[in-house]
């Protein structure tokens, strides 16, 4: 588990802003993982997941205050988290005052497109390369077209670890672009589905406006954080 936690970013969110906007400056490869507590404990059942995280050139960034506390567990420097949700935000307004081109891939298919309509009014100097929903048959197909495409970033949206593992698996075929799995960020941007109200982002309560309005991950989501915080204690 430390292995993880020494390569996670550890300066604050607008440095890590201001990374993202220089590297797409500077047309550079860049593949960020936004990790939760969950995305940790899946790599440890999954060893291709693993190596994904760990590999050299995977930037991990905490989103969520479990990792955070994790690495402040550990004696670890932190400058608190940096979220998904506010990254892809981030990565869209680059891109639109730089002018670049944008390929959005996952969600449901009128999510996507909500979000298209969306840049395409707010953000209109973005060239979007291309938009596909994520319950396609073959997603190797849609990356098979980003790749002909080249695009500036790449935003997946199919979950964990699914659209890490996509985005590894292909990442040879780039020479530039920003490559991030951003999860539900999709069903909020679009404005689909509400994002928590500010007192509970302010108080990183995300997760629990989340597991309260969507039972479903209840289960999910006390399997992985219990384990989780028996393996930090551990490790310390
Ligand atoms: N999704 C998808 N294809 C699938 C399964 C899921 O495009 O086959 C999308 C889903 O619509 C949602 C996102 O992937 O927009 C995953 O969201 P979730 O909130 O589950 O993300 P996580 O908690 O895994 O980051």
């Amino acid at each position: 588990m430390r292995e993880y936690f020494e390569k996670i970013y550890s300066e604050s969110e607008n440095e890590f802003h201001e990374l993202v906007e220089k590297n797409i400056k500077e047309e550079n490869k860049m593949f960020i993982v936004t990790a939760n507590p969950e995305t940790l404990m899946i790599a440890e059942e999954n060893s291709e997941f693993k190596r994904c995280l760990l590999d050299n050139n995977t930037v991990i960034v905490p989103d969520g205050i479990g990792v955070v506390k994790g690495m402040k567990m550990l004696k670890m420097k932190t400058e608190g988290t940096i979220t998904g949700v506010e990254l892809a935000k981030k990565i869209i307004q680059i891109l639109n005052d730089e002018s670049k081109s944008l390929y959005l891939f996952g969600a449901k298919d009128e999510v996507v497109n909500k979000l298209k309509e969306k840049i395409e009014k707010e953000y209109s100097n973005i060239k979007l390369a291309g938009v596909s929903d994520g319950y396609v048959k073959n997603r190797q197909e849609v990356f098979d077209d980003i790749a002909q495409k080249q695009p500036d970033a790449v935003l997946v949206a199919l979950g964990i670890p699914y659209q890490e593992l996509l985005i590894y698996e292909n990442l040879q075929r780039f020479n530039k672009g920003i490559f991030v799995g951003v999860g539900g960020s999709f069903d909020v941007l679009s404005g689909m589905k509400k994002r928590a109200p500010k007192f509970f982002i302010r108080f990183h309560l995300e997760w629990l406006y989340r597991i309260t309005t969507e039972p479903k991950r209840i289960g999910r989501f006390i399997k992985s954080n219990v384990r989780y915080l028996f393996v930090l204690i551990h490790e310390r």
